[in-house]
């Protein structure tokens, strides 16, 4: 992990890399840099691709969704940049993790329906709210 560190630190000296209890990005510069895992350089690249990409906070799921399949597709040109193996399995299982929580969160605990969320993040059931 560690060369990969100091090469993103010279090559994106805007941002600021600490160490922390997990992988994170916090705006507008600070990217966290949490412990050693198998995926650990991937998930490094996918932090620094928030970053790059300038997110912000997300107002709803399906926006946080986005955000983070586009900080991988980020990701996946920086492994390129680095010559980092890019597994897109497990991409692919992280994606998943984050559909089934939002598909999870989305349903209505009364009647079981899909949900959706308005621009204010509030979640919304069309069957047992009336409008
Ligand atoms: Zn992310
Ligand atoms: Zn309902």
């Amino acid at each position: 992990m560690g060369p990969l560190v100091e090469k993103l630190k010279v090559d994106y000296p805007e941002f600021r890399f600490i160490v922390g209890k997990k992988f994170l990005f916090k705006y507008p510069k600070t990217i966290v840099i949490g412990p050693n895992e198998p995926n650990s350089e991937l998930l490094l690249l996918h932090e620094l691709g928030h970053a790059i990409l300038g997110h912000q906070d997300y107002k709803t799921d399906v926006m946080r969704l986005k955000m983070e399949a586009e900080a991988w597709e980020e990701a996946r040109k920086l492994s390129e940049k680095y010559k980092i193996e890019f597994d897109n399995d497990s991409v692919q299982d992280e994606l998943d993790t984050y559909r089934d929580w939002l598909h999870k969160k989305s349903r209505c605990p009364k009647c079981g329906l899909t949900r959706f969320q308005s621009a204010d993040g509030v979640y919304h059931c069309p069957r047992c709210e009336n409008f």
